[in-house]
């Protein structure tokens, strides 16, 4: 007998990432559709889905690795539904139905961040860690909590990119980009804000440019509300502007001194990483939620 056949989609603002697999090391096939509207994107998906139930048989489970806000909570007519978001058509939109009606199969359901810091501690950078969380820096700000094997939803979700830092003092200018807050962390640190303060994204600034430094430094305070709130064991560091040379060696060492050498318990370079799964975070988060799900 094979192991179950598993649906994964990483649900993003600009593309769904597909796959098929039997497990982690078992991907039979993946996709990649641009987000447009809802109707066109899910019927796209399902398409492919349904393409693959052709040449392997019926689904067992679909896990769905989802942008948000989302409504989490099973017991809510909403559940598997995006909330309200400024992206333009997908306020109130329906991602877990349209799947659970195709394929008759259990869904499994969270949010991109939660799913990637399950896949991190099922296969990643946090095994074996009791609390861990995954922040994801691009386009927005996202992040995601684990506590004892769990991803936490509680009232919502986490949200942690509308943390609110206290002011770089060479960075007092810049109103942020939040449509929400303003100078939230998403507001002030998330590739959209560095673009519109520089011109350019993070990797592209000179090594030189103080752009660096104000960067690293919210995403330093970050790590040390972190610490004080919720004890991790593994922070973990992700998305496009961490892909720039040196800014998470700049983040652990304002975390450093930020700390001001009060938490102790935990070696910095170990506490703050990057993805041990690298760009497949996400859909292997999808993955892990179709495992999960029944
Ligand atoms: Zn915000």
């Amino acid at each position: 007998m094979s192991a179950p056949l598993l649906g994964c989609i990483e649900a993003g603002g600009t593309k769904f990432v597909l796959g098929v697999a039997r497990g982690p090391d078992s991907v039979l096939r993946t996709g990649r559709i641009p987000t447009t509207t809802p109707d066109e994107t899910i019927a796209a998906a399902i398409a492919f889905f349904a393409d693959a139930a052709e040449a392997e048989g019926p689904f067992d489970a679909i896990g769905i690795a989802s942008f948000g806000p989302v409504e989490l909570d099973r017991t809510a007519p909403g559940w598997g539904h995006i909330t309200q978001t400024p992206k333009a058509h997908w306020s109130g939109a329906d991602i877990a139905g349209p799947f659970a009606r195709a394929f008759a199969c259990p869904i499994g359901f969270d949010t991109d961040v939660n799913g990637a810091i399950l896949a991190e501690f099922l296969w990643g950078a946090a095994k074996g860690c009791d609390v861990a969380t995954y922040v994801t820096i691009g386009t927005g700000i996202g992040g995601g909590l684990l506590i004892d094997g769990r991803p936490v939803h509680g009232a919502r979700h986490p949200e942690m990119g509308h943390f609110l830092p206290r002011r770089h003092p060479d960075d007092t200018e810049f109103a942020g980009c939040c449509p929400f807050h303003g100078d939230c962390l998403e507001g002030l640190a998330s590739g959209p804000a560095i673009m519109a303060r520089w011109g350019a994204s993070l990797s592209d600034l000179p090594a030189d440019h103080p752009g660096h430094a104000i960067i690293a430094g919210y995403l330093a305070q970050l790590v040390i509300a972190q610490r004080a709130l919720l004890s991790p064991r593994r922070i973990i560091l992700g998305g496009g502007v961490m892909g720039t040379p040196g800014l998470i060696d700049r983040v652990r060492a304002q975390a450093e001194q930020l700390g001001g050498g009060y938490f102790e318990g935990a070696d910095i370079d170990r506490l703050v990483v990057a993805p041990g799964l690298g760009d497949q975070a996400g859909l292997l988060g999808a993955l892990a939620l179709a495992q999960g799900a029944g």
